[in-house]
């Protein structure tokens, strides 16, 4: 484990945050992430509990307590390893994952949990700033031909592991840049794209051919003449085709279609979907240009919805210059206290909009200082007991 005494002996440091008036002026990400000796207290505080919650708390199991340790001992270089073994892109998960393993991190129970996932964006940032992350080619293959149909952070990711156990991959994507929603969704200040960059190079010296502009389905109105998910296809290959030429087919889609609200004046004008306005930036972010961008320059806003996307729209209205932005959530808030023991250490509910405000997106999130017992007193991991 870390420290012994670690937990009892230091606090949670938590990343920072660019001051909300310079970071309104660009769409750069603009949380600090520990620094080395940051990072290793924040290991020390690891308890290397027998039964650790948040390894079975994080959707891909990363082997939490190991790295903590690691990163206690300064050695980044395993770090890293013990990281990629569970984990293709910790780069994505360290800056926009809601971190469900700290939900779960027993001192959790009666205390701040600690910062997994700053070190884990520790841990990588250093990473490839060290030059460790390499590509890493088969060393065989099998001849085997597999089509990977979207490249969404879980195409890339099984298309990498294909790769790496030597078949001949070839990674489909309809849009004309890979990442999925990570690319055209989640806003460049909660993730630059160039993390989404290095890792296509890193496929493509691993053997994966990447195909973007093909969408893969019927030859005419595959997505339906009325659909409004992104589609800047310039072919189509159909799934006969796909079946004669590869061994294996893996969907990996995702969920791109929008929610729509059914209420009266839904078809009025300004009224647009999160996934219509968002992708305009990412692509102007980008360098594109496009005619007829959706903007919130000095109007008054509402966003529907406090989760994710609705705080993703509330940080590019802010940063259009939108005179006002009001945003609504269904759910209540969260807990004014932190609630009974008894209540964890367990996944989390979304406090969503406490939640996705804390963790990036909103330029107008007010939220008591950083370290004082209010913030933790409203901390989005503080919620109800199930039961009551
Ligand atoms: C605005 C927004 C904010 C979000 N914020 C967060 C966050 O802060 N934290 C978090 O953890 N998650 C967040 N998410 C969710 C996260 O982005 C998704 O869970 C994740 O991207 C899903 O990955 P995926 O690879 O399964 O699918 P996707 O990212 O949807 O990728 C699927 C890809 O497949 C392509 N595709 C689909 N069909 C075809 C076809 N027929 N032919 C060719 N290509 C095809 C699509 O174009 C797309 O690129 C957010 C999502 C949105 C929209
Ligand atoms: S931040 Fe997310 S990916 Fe990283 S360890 Fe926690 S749950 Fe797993």
């Amino acid at each position: 484990m870390g420290k012994t005494t670690g937990f009892m002996e230091y606090e949670r440091i938590d990343e920072g945050y660019e001051p909300v008036d310079q970071r309104l002026k660009n769409y750069k990400e603009f949380v600090i992430a520990l620094d080395d000796e940051q990072a290793r207290i924040q290991g020390a505080r690891c308890m290397d509990c027998g039964t650790p919650f948040c390894n079975s708390g994080c959707p891909v199991n990363n082997i939490i307590p190991d790295f903590n340790d690691l990163v206690y001992h300064q050695d980044w270089k395993s770090a890293i390893t013990v990281l990629h073994s569970t984990n293709n892109f910790p780069e994505f998960t360290g800056r926009i994952c809601p971190a469900p393993c700290e939900a779960a991190c027993t001192l959790n129970i009666n205390d701040d949990p600690v910062g997994i996932k700053s070190i884990e964006h520790a841990i990588i940032d250093r990473a490839w700033e060290e030059g460790w992350v390499k590509p890493q080619p088969a060393s065989r293959k099998t001849g085997k031909k597999v089509a990977v149909i979207g490249a969404g952070p879980a195409g890339m990711a099984a298309a990498q592991q294909l790769a790496r156990v030597g078949h001949d991959v070839t990674l489909f994507e309809k849009n004309d840049r890979i990442g999925g929603l990570l690319r055209y969704g989640i806003p460049d200040f909660k993730m630059e794209k160039t993390h989404i960059d290095r890792r296509a190079e890193q496929l493509a010296a691993e053997g994966v051919k990447i195909r973007t502009g093909v969408f893969v389905g019927a030859a005419k109105d595959g997505l339906g003449k009325d659909s409004k998910v992104t589609n800047w296809a310039k072919e189509t290959v159909t799934p006969e085709a796909l079946k004669k030429e590869f061994d294996a087919v893996l969907l990996t889609g995702g969920a791109e279609q929008s929610r729509d609200l059914p209420v009266p004046g839904r078809d009025l004008d300004g009224i647009h979907f999160a996934m219509e306005f968002l992708p305009q930036q990412n692509k102007i972010n980008a360098g594109d240009k496009l005619k007829g961008q959706i903007r919130a320059d000095g109007k008054h806003v509402i966003v529907i919805g406090g989760g994710d996307t609705g705080s993703d729209c509330v940080g590019t209205s802010n940063r259009h210059g939108a005179a006002s932005v009001t945003q609504f959530e269904l759910m209540p808030m969260p807990p004014s206290r932190k609630t009974s023991p008894s209540c964890g250490p367990t996944g989390p509910t979304s406090c969503a909009p406490l939640q996705a405000m804390k963790r990036a997106a909103s330029a107008n999130s007010r939220l008591p200082p950083r370290n004082s017992s209010a913030r933790r007193a409203r901390s989005p991991r503080s919620r109800p007991c199930a039961s009551k």
